[in-house]
């Protein structure tokens, strides 16, 4: 098979050796010529280019330069020695230094007033002036005027490699090598029809083209090829997935939509629910009565009611003679979607009941026994769900609020509470921007809330600097004495935590003494406290009887005081994007004008005045997560849960959404056609699919 080539160990190729072979094993997990060629330049300098020596600016990352030598010289002794060369062309001179191998560098290059030398390296601004230290120097020749008219790859490599020579150039070196064996020996891994469909040049070439491209638009095209497959496998083992488990998993089968439902949605129904929700609700309803086990995720920005398409599913659940429950990730929040759906449903007769942690192993016990008798109908909770001791008569649809903090092992627990899997709605707490959704999610299906209720007014941000402290405090009188509330939110980093409480407590006082006892009242909550204390904290602030709320990010998720109409956040610049848009959700629910003020001290990078700038200009959370994973990066948007998906070794999320369309679209064609890939046109697919998933370990997934 041509495909021992790829699998060949890398201590076979010329130059390498045992010892390197240890090393590029150990540093850069090259084990065999396949590794190599999958290890992607990180990017490429324009040899084509050459700058003038005038032209250098702070800004360019390296420059080729054209010219003579003028003058050398050994300056310092010893340990300081270094070898000083002045290089000159027309427009002016410069000097290239060599800290290492000065002497044998100084016995190479030697003033001279008609040779030529092409300099590359990375200009330097010291003392005043430009310099290159350890530049690549060659004497012009044929070979490299016309070597040089390629792009050249550039590769990541580490200390370790780099003082056994194994640097970029060593690396170039290793690829060179490997590329000349290429030769009808990389088996071609997708079907000609989506070759043929996307243009896309065959695997061998886009190696060669990836390491040592012709030209830009060859270097295009083998990136476009390299990205495409990449994303295909991907896609492919998450909708495969799916189709297996739509065949395995057989549904329960929501037929009707009954008397629950009608009735709450026509008598009790406190508002008209928006288009989007409306859309919604059919989605799930159909797929619930489709005869496959449902497995959805819900986004929708935050306050954009995805509580109420929960209700709305869960009704039809019951409708259809089955339980149904509801999971969130802190007591707070399932505290509070207990009073408002138990509120709601309360003309229904509907018997909805609440677990979570702190009840009272007697409460517990009436709780666990109505569950398995289906007297009760509806449960809500926290990780006390899961437990194995919950039991239901007969659980028919599961919904999981605020997906990312639980696991997929626990959403695996909630498959396993009836003889046939429930039905899963996950809802997502921060919208994700659609490309990491159909990779991190890539096996369910999408429903998505785009649209906000009416009548709300957009809050309004804006970034203030510690210095006008006294201003924002004098903003916060006038909003008190309109009779609206106030959120002031402190950090808390792990790593800095003491400092973080230091801070929280200072502002606490001073913020009490700014708004002192009679008139005001301020409550504090963090995460120290006992949870008493602190639900007696938030209930004061609930209540309306306190006016400010000082917290650490306790408050993040979910509560909902719509009088609260000003969210101030303490130095803003340390929390994430996605962190500040769902601390702004807590304000602007109800009818009045809300403020979010983003305090930050002067001393900003880049990325936060970037932060800051995002969340004045938009309240979009899709627009700010296509910027949060911009800065971020998707793997570190997404956390470590499932990260696992997202080792893109060349494609990028942040960049390759049409891409991923288009590999997508083309995967979901060919399994529709051919499930099983047993077709003689998609044997090159269907084999590589057989060795990508016996050679790395299973990452098979439940929804
Ligand atoms: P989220 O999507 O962030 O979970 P919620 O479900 O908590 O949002 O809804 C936010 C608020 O909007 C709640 O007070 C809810 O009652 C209200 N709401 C939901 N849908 C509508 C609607 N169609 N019209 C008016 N208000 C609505
Ligand atoms: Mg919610």
């Amino acid at each position: 098979m041509s495909s021992n080539f790829l699998n060949t160990p890398i201590e076979y190729l010329k130059s390498v050796g045992p010892q390197k072979a240890e090393l590029l094993k150990k540093e850069l997990r090259i084990f065999k010529y396949t590794d190599l060629l999958t290890y992607y330049p990180f990017r490429y300098v324009d040899r084509t280019k050459f700058y003038k020596v005038k032209e250098i600016n702070a800004d360019l990352p390296y420059v080729q330069l054209r010219g003579k030598i003028v003058n050398t010289e050994m300056v310092g002794v010893k340990r300081t020695q270094r070898f000083v060369a002045t290089f000159a062309d027309e427009s002016g001179k410069l000097e290239l230094v060599w800290f290492q191998g000065a002497k044998w560098i100084s016995e190479k290059i030697k003033p001279h007033f008609t040779n030529e030398y092409i300099v590359f390296g990375k200009p330097t601004y010291f003392n005043g002036k430009f310099n290159i230290s350890h530049p690549e120097i060659e004497l012009v020749s044929d070979e490299n005027t016309t070597f040089a008219s390629a792009l050249q790859a550039v590769y990541n490599t580490t200390e370790k490699l780099k003082v056994r020579s194994i640097d970029t150039k060593g690396i170039a070196r290793m690829q060179k090598a490997l590329t000349a064996l290429i030769k009808n020996n990389i088996p071609e891994i997708l079907s000609n029809t989506v070759k043929e469909r996307f243009h896309l040049i065959s695997r061998e070439e886009a190696f060669k083209q990836i390491h040592f491209p012709q030209n830009p638009e060859m270097l295009k095209k083998a990136e476009f090829r390299l990205k495409f497959e990449e994303l295909f496998f991907i896609q492919l083992k998450l909708l495969k997935q799916k189709g297996i488990r739509e065949k395995t998993y057989k549904g329960f089968v929501f037929s009707k939509v009954g008397g629950y439902f009608n009735d709450f949605y026509n008598n009790h129904l406190m508002f008209e629910l928006t288009n989007a929700q409306k859309r919604v609700i059919k989605e799930i309803r159909l797929d619930m009565c489709s005869g496959k086990q449902m497995n959805r995720l819900l986004q929708g920005d935050v306050g954009s009611g995805k509580t109420m398409v929960a209700l709305m599913n869960m009704l039809i659940a019951l409708d259809n003679g089955f339980q149904a429950c509801l999971m969130a990730p802190t007591e707070i929040l399932a505290n509070q979607h207990y009073e408002t759906i138990s509120e709601q449903l309360k003309p229904l007769n509907i018997n909805v009941g609440l677990l979570t942690g702190s009840k009272k192993v007697k409460q517990r016990r009436i709780i666990h026994e109505q569950l398995q008798s289906g007297e009760m109908q509806i449960l809500i909770g926290t990780h006390a769900l899961l437990e194995d001791v919950v039991q239901f008569k007969n659980i028919g649809l599961v919904v999981i609020d605020e997906q990312h903090r639980f696991g997929v092992a626990q959403r695996a627990k909630m498959w396993n509470k009836n003889t046939q899997a429930p039905h899963m709605l996950i809802m997502s707490a921060t919208p994700i921007p659609r490309t990491l959704a159909m990779t991190l999610y890539g096996d369910l299906d999408v429903s998505v809330i785009d649209e906000l209720p009416p009548g709300r007014k957009p809050i309004q941000t804006v970034h203030r600097y510690d210095s006008s402290r006294d201003r924002v405090f004098g903003f916060m009188k006038e909003q008190i004495e309109l009779g609206r509330q106030i959120y002031v939110v402190y950090p808390l980093i792990k790593e800095s935590e003491k400092m973080d409480y230091k801070d929280l407590i200072d502002g606490y006082e001073s913020i009490t003494r700014v708004f002192p006892l009679p008139d005001y009242q301020v409550s504090i909550v963090h995460g120290q406290m006992k949870a008493d204390a602190k639900e007696y904290e938030m209930q004061r602030f609930v209540k309306g009887e306190t006016q400010i709320m000082v917290a650490t990010t306790v408050i993040e998720v979910g509560v909902n005081v719509p009088n609260a109409s000003v969210m101030v956040i303490e130095s803003a610049e340390r929390f994430g994007l996605s962190q500040l848009h769902q601390l702004r959700g807590r304000v602007g629910r109800g009818a009045d004008q809300s403020y979010c003020i983003l305090m930050t001290s002067h001393k900003l990078g880049t990325d936060g005045k970037l932060r800051m700038e995002t969340m004045v200009r938009t309240n979009d959370g899709f627009e700010i997560a296509d910027v949060d994973m911009k800065l971020r990066g998707p793997g570190d948007m997404a956390g470590t849960i499932q990260s696992g998906v997202l080792d893109l070794n060349i494609a990028d999320l942040a960049k390759d959404g049409q891409i991923l369309h288009a590999a997508r679209n083309m995967v979901i064609e060919i399994l529709s056609e051919d499930p099983n890939l047993e077709q003689s046109e998609n044997s090159n697919i269907a084999y590589h699919f057989a060795t990508m998933n016996s050679n790395k370990t299973n990452w098979s997934r439940i929804s």
